[in-house]
């Protein structure tokens, strides 16, 4: 029998997310370097501790533009052109409506009906001013905040993986919290399995398994952060329209690509289209894949050219 090839865990707690990395090398030094470029990267664009170069933004909202590092200018360039998609869910200037929520963190609460209207009123995304030249940010009203929650582990997935690349690493995995990228496949087996997790169920708690290689995972579900009052769900997927929560038939989606940042913007995307609308957009883009999970126990796949998706619970059913 072949000798099996020894994989190694490498786990750290960065973003206030878990990260594991996998390699097939004892290799610590490497791990080591991959959690200091996500460390590096977080400092950079965390919304939530100073000093960063996006709290240097919202800080200067309604007051002076900020010269930014070349890859927060670009992440911001990115996430205003997203939100700007003719209705689209993805609204980076959300940071007002994030921190009224508190979805996730101590204090979470449904906030007063004219609170809610006051905040929507600082999410234009046309206020956020970039000058290419000057590479500067500008929020052009007071208490402004961008919030790159929704792109920033996308991105960093893929700086990690084109750095183990760099690095001459040809299978690895890496995950950020619910965002998997991976290099090649594990050299014993047809490819990496990843885990749907069931929604709202325990962390152990299965939909299906997803198999790919070389590809990025990522889900996005309404059941990853949330508080209940009165009954009722407030999770934080949050819709720029309302000021609510995203409330629709979906309780998570997955995409499959070759960034993971275009995991983060499509799951967005696609959250706020709904199944049907998304189905038939997902026909114009060969190479992004999606997995829906909707309230009523069906599980959507697309074509499944990049990947092999197995139904583990036939509680659900699979379309
Ligand atoms: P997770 O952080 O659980 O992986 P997502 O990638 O779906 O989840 O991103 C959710 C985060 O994005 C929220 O915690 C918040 O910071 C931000 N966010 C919430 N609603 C929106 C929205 N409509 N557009 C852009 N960002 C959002
Ligand atoms: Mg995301």
């Amino acid at each position: 029998m072949p000798k099996e090839q020894q994989v190694y865990a490498y786990s750290t707690v960065l973003m206030g997310s878990p990260i594991l990395l996998k390699l097939f090398e004892h290799n610590e030094a490497l791990a080591r370097q991959v959690f200091h470029l996500i460390k590096h990267y977080e400092n950079l664009l965390t919304a939530n501790r100073s000093p960063s170069e996006v709290m240097s933004i919202n800080l200067a909202a309604g007051v002076h533009p900020v010269r930014v590092n070349p890859a927060v200018f670009e992440l911001v360039r990115i996430a205003k052109f997203i939100s700007l998609f003719p209705g689209s869910l993805f609204n980076l200037t959300i940071g007002p409506l994030v921190k009224c929520w508190k979805i996730g963190f101590q204090g979470n609460r449904v906030p007063q009906e004219e609170e809610l209207q006051s905040r929507l009123l600082l999410c234009n995304p046309q206020d956020v001013l970039l000058d290419d030249i000057a590479q500067t940010v500008f929020l052009a009203k007071t208490e402004m905040e961008i919030d790159l929650g929704a792109i920033a582990k996308g991105y960093i997935a893929d700086c990690v993986q084109a750095f183990l690349r760099q690095r001459g690493v040809s299978n690895a995995l890496i995950n950020l919290g619910g965002n998997v990228q991976t290099l090649g496949k594990p050299p014993d087996a047809t490819g990496w399995l990843i885990g749907l997790r069931k929604p709202f169920g325990a962390p152990d708690e299965l939909v299906g398994i997803i198999e790919v290689i070389n590809k990025s995972v990522v889900t996005s579900g309404i059941y990853e952060r949330f508080f209940e009052q009165d009954g009722q769900i407030y999770h934080h997927i949050l819709d720029a329209n309302t000021g609510y929560p995203l409330d629709n038939e979906l309780l998570s989606v997955t995409i499959i690509s070759e960034r993971s940042i275009d995991g983060d913007i499509y799951t967005t995307l696609f959250f706020g289209m709904g199944v049907e609308k998304s189905t038939s957009y997902l026909s114009d883009l060969p190479d992004i894949e999606a997995i829906f999970v909707t309230r009523d126990q069906r599980v959507i796949c697309s074509s499944q050219q990049h990947f092999r998706f197995t139904l583990l619970d036939n509680r659900f059913c699979q379309h």
